[in-house]
């Protein structure tokens, strides 16, 4: 595996990787690598020629300083582990490379990035999509895997590369739990024992939701409660939202229908977690 610190060095392996005619794959991450972001990397494996990683704790999408000073780093273990799944190439850019003279043009999502995460994190995804253009300009896959983890950002990243017309395919992979159900997340690393185990509300609230829908409750208010009852159960998490939305307009949905995403934000202490579940009538 090579490790590529430069944006122009990353364009040229990139560049000839094409002009052989190898199929390109990126996985995007912030690093502390975990089973969830290793779906990724073997899905994108199985799919292309090369892959390549990128870790980049884009300081645009942090609200606050001290959030992204303490989000965790370990470049040295992250390296390892792509190399042990077989990762062609490892893009760590420096911050002053990939804004050169500071954050200045963004690339806005409108409406959907106004969204439930949006409402707490202002800008979060204008942060995120901005990084993400940034790095399929710069590696030109020809497919990036996302998780589902992160899935408002899967609709919104989707819809920016729809609308600019990127020639990129978006891959979005299911979410990795642990054996415990809890989803996977570089953030779990700052939860306390209490915490940690306060956050297997988590789970428990989207499988009560599911549980609801399939005793027939099919009003979303009804869904919704079902898994705020849970989570309000845990005096240590604190819910920001728990909603229930069509899956490509996260618009809030007022029956389960089809296919409706059930949506949830907590913080713990100071930690936020996300996570969120299809819910079907079946
Ligand atoms: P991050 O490093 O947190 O920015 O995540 C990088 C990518 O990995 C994003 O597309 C996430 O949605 C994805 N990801 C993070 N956690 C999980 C998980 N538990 N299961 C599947 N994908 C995940």
């Amino acid at each position: 595996m090579e490790v590529v610190r430069r944006v122009h060095a990353m364009k040229e392996v990139s560049r000839q990787a094409r002009s052989r005619g190898l199929k390109v794959g990126l996985v995007p991450t912030m690093g502390a690598l975990h089973e969830g972001h290793l779906s990724l990397i073997r899905r994108t494996k199985d799919l292309a020629d090369i892959v390549v990683v990128s870790i980049f704790v884009n300081p645009t999408q942090f609200g606050q300083q001290d959030d992204f000073d303490r989000y965790p780093r370990n470049v040295t273990r992250d390296a390892d582990l792509c190399i042990a799944e077989g990762v062609d190439y490892l893009f760590v850019p420096e911050n002053g490379d990939m804004y050169t003279d500071g954050p200045r043009v963004f690339v806005d999502v409108e409406d959907l990035s106004a969204r439930l995460e949006g409402v707490s994190r202002p800008g979060h995804f204008r942060g995120v999509c901005t990084v993400v253009l940034k790095l399929l300009e710069i590696v030109q896959p020809h497919l990036a895997a996302l998780g589902q983890k992160d899935a408002q950002q899967a609709v919104v990243v989707r819809r920016m590369v729809h609308d600019l017309m990127v020639d990129t395919e978006i891959l979005v992979a299911p979410i990795v739990r642990d054996d415990q159900g809890l989803a996977l997340s570089s953030r779990n690393e700052r939860l306390s024992e209490e915490q940690r185990s306060a956050a297997l509300a988590i789970p428990r609230a989207l499988e009560a939701a599911r549980q609801a829908a399939a005793e027939g409750r099919r009003r979303s208010s009804e869904v919704v409660q079902a898994a705020q009852e849970v989570l309000e159960q845990e005096s240590l998490l604190q819910v920001d939202y728990v909603a229930l939305v069509d899956p490509d307009k996260l618009e809030s949905v007022p029956q389960v229908g089809d296919k409706a995403l059930l949506l949830v934000a907590v913080l713990a202490g100071d930690v936020r977690l996300i996570d969120n579940t299809f819910i079907t009538t079946e």
